[in-house]
């Protein structure tokens, strides 16, 4: 049997493990230093003043909402194209994600789908940089300014990413980011929300912490509070990762202008969206679009057949079983995102993924179509 190629891999090296070991050893295994370096480590890679860490992407957007005052009653608007925590993080607090079609070229938010979704109750918009190619903020926050609109970006899947010259993080918005092992870094499970003020970064450490104020009382407790903190293992494998993302990052261009090449000639499928100068992608997934009336269940049983993994990648979050059930969403209400859904394969893709194995994705892929 051939050996299977999957999805996605950490790359986990020395010196990860050394880091790991020195804080297992060292005893202070949840608010202790690691947290603190990881998190000024990170502020600097994405230029922001302020970062939190906190115990996953999904915990962060949770926070965000309650940074933004976000309530029953409200509404945020959001993309149905993403993965269903950047919708389930405004139930948490009780009020409705509006979704906005994406544009069909970068399968983010469209701008002008935005502003016809905003009503007298929406107080947020909620950017996903789908992919790792930044979503359009400088149209989002005219709206967002035009209506008096709070901001917030999921960049759980853009660490690395560039958005008019600036890393995704460094606008001022909060934003969030995910360390699950299939992204660019990982903690095992963690995430961390970068901010623009003290103030902010003090409420995440509070509400990540059950609500204890700063008082340092440890049984004392200011506001409804979670746990939702980042432990210091956790820290210390991130911590090191974020020594060598530069390296990480550069491996998986690397990777990605590889599958452009191999890609080329193959008709029926098309490569991701290249890159302007508006936007630089950090690769985090490679999802390619199959033209239509290509039988996508069939390609991925074919190449399943081969051992080689894929994925629809990503379904509609507004036609999930809970969302139809809830919401009464059908085919057809978002076409550009259900088109997308209906069409994209992601194929295997990490740093390390040999050039010989992506030869054979190719090449399982062409006999697929064929
Ligand atoms: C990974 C991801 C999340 C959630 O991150 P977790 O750490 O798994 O909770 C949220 N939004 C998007 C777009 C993601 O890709």
């Amino acid at each position: 049997m051939t050996r299977e190629i999957p999805l996605s891999a950490p790359w986990i090296d020395g010196r990860e493990e050394e880091l790991v070991v020195e804080t297992l050893r060292s005893g202070r295994l949840s608010l202790g230093p690691m947290v603190d370096r990881f998190e000024a480590a990170f502020a600097e890679q994405v230029g922001a003043p302020c970062v939190a860490a906190v115990s996953s992407g999904t915990a962060g957007l949770h926070l965000c909402m309650r940074l933004a005052g976000i309530g029953p009653g409200d509404e945020v608007v959001t993309t149905p194209f993403s993965f269903v925590a950047s919708a389930n993080c405004v139930l948490y607090e009780g009020a409705t994600p509006v979704f906005a079609d994406v544009d069909p070229g970068t399968l983010n938010l469209d701008p002008a789908a935005v502003e016809a979704a905003v009503t007298p109750k929406t107080k947020a918009i909620l950017a996903v940089h789908i992919f790792g190619y930044a979503a359009e903020l400088r149209e989002l926050e005219a709206i967002a300014e035009r209506h008096g609109l709070a901001i917030v970006e999921d960049a759980c899947e853009a660490l690395g990413a560039e958005y008019r010259g600036r890393p995704v993080g460094s606008s001022g918005h909060p934003a969030v980011f995910a360390f699950y092992p299939n992204k660019q870094m990982t903690t095992g499970e963690g995430g961390a929300v970068a901010v623009a003020t003290e103030e902010e970064w003090a409420l995440l450490k509070s509400l990540s912490n059950q609500g204890r104020s700063d008082s340092g009382e440890w049984l004392t407790h200011a506001r409804l509070g979670y746990n939702y903190r980042l432990d210091d293992l956790s820290a210390a494998l991130g911590l090191a990762q974020l020594e060598r993302l530069d390296e990480i990052l550069a491996a998986r261009v690397e990777v990605a202008a590889r599958y452009g090449e191999l890609l080329a000639s193959l008709a029926g499928v098309e490569a991701p969206l290249p890159d302007d100068e508006e936007h630089r992608r950090s690769w985090f997934v490679y999802v390619v679009r199959l033209a239509p009336g290509i039988d996508r269940n069939g390609v991925m049983a074919r190449l399943a057949a081969e051992g080689v993994a894929s994925k629809p990648y990503l379904p509609s979050i507004h036609l999930q079983p809970y969302y139809r059930e809830r919401f009464g969403y059908r085919e057809g209400t978002l076409p550009v995102s259900e088109d997308a859904s209906a069409r994209s394969l992601a194929l295997p893709f990490h740093a390390r993924l040999p050039a010989e194995d992506q030869e054979r994705v190719v090449d399982a892929l062409r006999r697929a179509l064929t």
